[in-house]
């Protein structure tokens, strides 16, 4: 497996950390690489916490309709990218947009607003991120 290290040594947070099954983390954003998922922004661990939002609840990352980009969050996103975050919509439901950073499992929007904890590996959600939700998702 080809694994680059843009980072070049990885001292501060933000930095790469260890890729685990499904999908790699990286700090600021990125390409696509071989298929893998990437989450992008200014993670601290492997399972998609980010310096914002680190609770043992925050394990999933949105992709963002804007850019086709997994973040940890939207300060994530903001603070990486020129452009405003775009909200998916009603009708964009059944795409899968939520990662859960534990399994790696893609779950739907849809699903992800039906359920407290990952319907693949049970790990639970953290039920601040469904307040804020409408930063992701139109409602
Ligand atoms: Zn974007
Ligand atoms: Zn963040
Ligand atoms: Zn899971």
């Amino acid at each position: 497996m080809l694994v680059e290290d843009r980072q070049g040594g990885g001292h501060h947070i933000g930095a790469r950390v260890a890729g685990v099954p499904g999908f790699d983390v990286v700090s600021g954003c990125s390409r696509r690489q071989g298929g893998r998922v990437i989450v992008c922004g200014e993670t601290i661990d492997d399972q998609t916490r980010c310096v914002h939002y680190g609770t043992p609840r925050d394990v999933i990352a949105i992709k963002f309709k804007c850019c086709r980009r997994y973040y940890s969050c939207h300060l994530c996103h903001e603070h990486a990218e020129t452009h405003d975050a775009a909200q998916w919509t009603v009708a964009e439901r059944q795409q899968k947009a939520v990662l859960c950073g534990v399994c790696s499992t893609e779950l739907t929007i849809e699903s992800y607003l039906a359920v407290e904890s990952c319907p693949s590996c049970h790990a639970p959600f953290n039920e601040g991120c469904r307040l804020h939700s409408r930063l992701y998702f139109e409602d």
